[in-house]
């Protein structure tokens, strides 16, 4: 028997998918051919994306300054990313094939650690192929891009991580969401953004068209950003603060690629040192490094937050959710209660006074 698209989303909620919306392939003809579905299944006729919610409480001990682990072993990289969201999308991609319908679960992770290699075969697309993932949600229309480059959903604001099926059964596509329905264009994603470090690029913007839309929004100095998030800020970092004292690193003065940013910021993050009476730990900055292990373990690959995207995730939904924009909110109140924190990027050369 016939499988429908209803059973399917019906599937994907009860497995614990928060998100299902379905693309069909005429939707991703702009994409390049090292970025499109078809790619990978030339004879894909529909893109699944689904998505879980990142949630809000991750951010808290980030948000608090008290408390980094959750964030990273949760939502960010760890469990949500590599199981949580997995095991549905797995389930739903044997749903398919069980109908007879070819299915490819797409993982969209760490699209920037893809090496670079030639086709196997004349006129083939080199690989890895990598589907952009916000792109393809977009095309499913489950939501829509804001200002910051994040994906926003009407359920969540920017809450969210997704992941795809390509699969050649044809499924009727969602419809698309209106640019603008989500991001009002308030700011707070830059204003939030630690020191104000420049979301836009060379004073540039990003547009796509799919069908009669245009979705526009900031290219990101992704140099700063990643220097900002993965462990080169003194200003978002204690644990810089306390592996080394008296230096002096202001990231909104660099001006790094985001692969030069990743060198940097992994490398003092996740290397190790010898193991001294002023350093004992062997490791170049201990708290990221617990970091990276607590994730997915720093030797498998695993990626770790230390910044917890401030501005661009915390400010963002802070926001969506007091203008009543998105959909989830909390009895609560807003996220953010307290003045917020931030470091110099100057070190003290002495700690200020231990805890
Ligand atoms: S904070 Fe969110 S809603 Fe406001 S402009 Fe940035 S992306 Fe759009």
């Amino acid at each position: 028997m016939a499988i429908t698209k209803q059973q399917l989303r019906e599937f994907a909620g009860k497995s614990g998918l928060d998100l299902f919306g379905v693309a069909n392939i005429e939707r991703f003809s702009g994409a390049p051919p090292r970025m499109h579905p078809a790619s990978i299944l030339p004879e894909a006729r529909s893109v699944i994306v689904v998505g879980k919610r990142i949630m809000r409480g991750g951010w808290r001990g980030i948000e608090e300054g008290t408390y980094w682990p959750n964030y990273t072993y949760f939502d960010y990289h760890g469990l949500l990313n590599s199981f949580f969201i997995q095991a549905p999308l797995y389930d739903l991609a044997c749903l398919i094939e069980d109908h007879g319908w070819e299915a490819v679960p797409y993982y969209s992770g760490v699209p920037e650690a893809q090496p670079d290699c030639p086709p196997v075969r004349e006129g083939a697309v080199a690989p890895n192929v990598h589907l952009a993932i916000r792109i393809a949600g977009v095309a499913a229309g489950i939501g829509e891009i804001g200002w910051s480059k994040v994906f926003l959903t009407k359920k969540f604001g920017p809450r969210q991580r997704l992941h795809a099926i390509i699969t050649d059964m044809p499924i009727e596509p969602d419809p698309l969401i209106e640019p603008g329905t989500i991001c009002d264009r308030c700011m707070h994603c830059v204003s939030g953004c630690p020191g104000a470090i420049p979301h836009q690029k060379n004073a540039k913007t990003i547009k796509i068209q799919i069908e009669d839309k245009t979705y526009e929004w900031a290219d990101v100095d992704m140099g700063k950003c990643t220097l900002m998030y993965h462990g080169g800020d003194p200003r978002v970092s204690p644990f810089i603060h306390k592996d080394f004292p008296g230096w002096c690193f202001d990231v909104t003065k660099q001006n790094l690629s985001e692969e030069a940013a990743y060198k940097l910021a992994w490398t003092l993050s996740l290397g190790h040192w010898r193991s001294t009476p002023e350093f004992p730990s062997g490791r170049i900055i201990e708290g990221h490094s617990y970091l990276a292990q607590w994730g997915m373990g720093e030797k498998e690959g695993g990626s770790f937050g230390v910044e917890g995207s401030r501005g661009c995730m915390r400010s963002c939904f802070n926001h969506l959710e007091k203008r009543g924009r998105i959909e989830q909110t909390f009895k609560g109140g807003d996220f953010i209660k307290r003045p917020r924190w931030i470091l110099p990027c100057e070190v003290p050369k002495e700690p200020a006074g231990k805890p």
